[in-house]
This record gives structure tokens, sequence and C-alpha cells, in this order.
């Protein structure tokens, strides 16, 4: 397909998604309009390129797409210019699907999760040695998780202790009373910066059902006593935090651009953006959430503590942690380390209010066993199989 004949496709999509016809849509009859106005953009777009369709053979295979939501009846756009087929379901991409398969998985090679393990030698100690016939790596049966000496039992529970409160010493303490295993501060805040890194990029596969109104607010931390932005946005319904990001004392307008964009990535788009007066968040909101259409408009409400109250209580919860650590010594560990908060908070922390964690409430069900073991084993399969499915065609 030449270049003109690309462009005219895809200018073509564009039209279909952006299509005022279909959303918002209040009956049940929203799938029934889906599909009428499906048909009617395709016979369209079959008319007007009827000499330069992709598919001159097959008149029905393009099909795209409509994801409506059960709440609100609004239909999320696929990415513009893509091929999708038409269905209730979110669409999943590739690696979406994989991060939802590596979570059934229960084979015992600690690398990839695959059962395909065959026995390989013997070290120095006499220990049994492993060797996976799916990822290739080899290791030992010691419930350590890749590359480490400490049991994955014992990580995990480091990681829970220290995201719902405990200073570093006590942590290395109470493992060290509970488990009999002397790790040093550093070597566990080795791994506060080493695990929370590794689990984010996977849990952004899993997509959250957010509700209409968003909250978004910024509160002040020290770094090496110099004062930072933590930046969040929140989705008031089910208190998921869409977004979490840390920056200097200026905050502008591009600053807030970012927040908005990582939480329209994963969130879609709500109806109400609730924020402070900062005139940063008209700036970020408009760059990410403005369109001509009446129907998909955001609304941007400005108020104070009040209005804010669901995120204000969360920068409580924050701040009793953030007490704790009497200010984060450096850059990288507080970026690392608000980042396992915020996973700590979505995933794993019941909700008070809620009864329930925000991402249960945002229709996101892991079968969790062991809580932060359980990320950081998931996470490290999807890394290695995403890696394989990289370069192996015969890896599906
Ligand atoms: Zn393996």
């Amino acid at each position: 397909m030449g270049h003109r004949r690309r462009r005219a496709f895809q200018a073509s999509l564009r039209y279909f998604v952006d299509y005022p016809g279909y959303s918002p849509a209040k009956s049940e009859s929203a799938l029934d309009r889906a599909v009428a106005q499906e048909a009617f953009i395709r016979r369209r777009f079959l008319h007007r390129n009827r000499n330069t369709s992709p598919y001159p053979n097959d008149r029905a295979k393009p099909s795209y797409s409509i994801w409506i939501r059960e709440d609100d009846g609004r239909c999320e756009r696929p990415p513009s210019g893509r091929l999708v087929g038409l269905s209730s379901e979110p669409q999943r991409k590739d690696s979406e699907k994989l991060a939802h398969e590596v979570i059934e998985r229960k084979g015992e090679c600690k690398w990839c999760g695959s059962g395909k393990i065959v026995k390989a030698g013997r070290d120095e100690g006499g220990n049994q040695r492993w060797l996976c016939n799916e990822c290739r790596h080899r290791f030992a049966q010691n419930g350590c998780p890749p590359r480490m000496r400490t049991p994955l039992r014992t990580i995990a529970l480091t990681h829970e202790f220290y995201f719902d409160g405990l200073s570093l010493r006590k942590t290395k303490r109470n493992i060290r009373k509970a488990y009999g295993i002397a790790r040093s501060h550093v070597a566990i805040l080795k791994w506060l910066n080493k695990y929370p890194a590794l689990v984010a990029p996977f849990l952004e596969n899993f997509r959250p059902v957010t509700g209409v109104e968003w909250n978004a607010d910024e509160t002040q931390v020290k770094v090496k006593g110099v004062p930072f932005w933590i930046w969040e946005v929140m989705d008031s319904k089910t208190r998921f935090l869409l977004s979490l990001i840390e920056t200097d004392v200026s905050r502008t307008d591009a600053q807030a651009m970012t927040l908005f964009s990582n939480a329209k990535h994963l969130g879609g788009r709500p109806q109400v953006i609730q924020t402070d007066g900062l005139p940063a968040y008209n700036a970020g909101i408009r760059r990410n959430f403005w369109t001509p259409k009446p129907d998909l408009k955001v609304k941007h409400k400005v108020g104070g503590m009040d209005e804010n109250a669901v995120i204000e209580r969360y920068h409580n919860t924050y701040k009793d942690r953030y007490k704790v650590m009497r200010g984060f010594k450096a850059v990288p560990s507080s970026t690392t380390i608000n980042q396992g908060f915020r996973i700590h908070y979505n995933f794993l922390r019941e909700h008070m209010a809620l009864g329930t964690t925000p991402a249960v409430a945002a229709k996101i069900n892991l079968p969790f066993e062991d809580g932060w073991g359980d990320l950081i084993r998931w996470a490290s399969y999807w890394r290695i199989s995403k890696q394989r499915c990289g370069r192996t065609p015969s890896c599906s």
C-alpha cells in the first residue's frame, strides 16, 4: 500500500472512530447501534476506496472494535488506524494477553513459570540444578527469586511491612525475628528499589474500569531537604490511583500534561476532573482531553479541600507513610518507592471505605495468594516471556 493510499485508509478509519452517532449510548441498544454504524462506515469506506482498498478481494474483511463500558454506556475508542474485531469486550494488545496468561502459570521454572524443566547437574554444594526447556535458564530450586539468595516469601513480606508503614530498620528487625534471616537495611532498600520497578510495567497491562469523575492533586515532599511535588490522579469511585509523578518545585504545564497523559493511557476518558486552583491543571486537561464533540467533553471543576476530599484523604495515608521515612534520601529511590506505594495502595491494601482493594473495585481481579510475592513472580514471568516473544517467531 502506497503512502497516499495508506493516508486515505487511516483518515477514513479515524472518521469512523470519531463518529459522534455512537456515543454516548444510554440504552441497551448501544451495541446494535455500533454495529449499524460500523456497517455504514464500512460500506462508505469500501465505496470511497473501491480502487485502493487494502482488501480488494474480500469486501467484508475490515472490522472495527468498539468497547462499550458497562457503567455509563460510553464507547471506548480504539487507537486510530487499527483494524480489530467488533466486540463488547475490551480490546487487548498482545502484551496484555500475555500478562493475563502468565498469572495462570504454575510451573517450577522460577524465571518463566514453565513446567518443562529437567535436571542439569549439581552445584559445588551438591544441590540439584535445573534447566528450563522453554526459557533455557538454569537455576536451583531454593524458593528464591532469580539471582537472589533470600526466599521470595521474605522479600514479599519486606515489601508488605515497609509499605504498610514500618521503617527500614524496623522491617529489618521483624524479618530477622520472624524468619531468622539477617539482612542489612541497605540490602532491603535495594529490594525496595528493584521490585516495584519490575512490577509497575507489568501492572500497566491491567486497565481499570473507572467511574465518571477523577480527582487530581499534588503534595509536597522533601528529598535530601530539597522540596519536590508528588502529583496524583485518582478515580473517585474506585479510589484507583491512575497516575503518580514526581517533579521539581516549578509545577509547570508540561508536568501536568504528563500527569494526565499517564492517567488517560490507563483509565480512558472521564466526564469530570476535579482539581484545585493550580493553573497547570487547566493546560494538562485541555492538552489531553480537549475535543469538539459535545458528548465527549471533559468538564474541569476547580474547588478547594472539600471538593477534593477523596484525594486529600489519600494524602493523609501517604503522609503517614512518609513521616516514618523522615524524608527520602535520594531521587531514584524516592521514585521507585513512590511507585511501590502506589502498587501497594491499588492492589494490596484493603481500602476502609470500599471494603476491598481499589483494583478489585475497578474490576481487576488478580488471584492473589502471597501479595507482593505473586506480583514479583508474575512480573518476572511476564518480562522473560515478553523478551522471548520478540525473538522467536514460533512463540505465540
Ligand atoms: Zn523457564
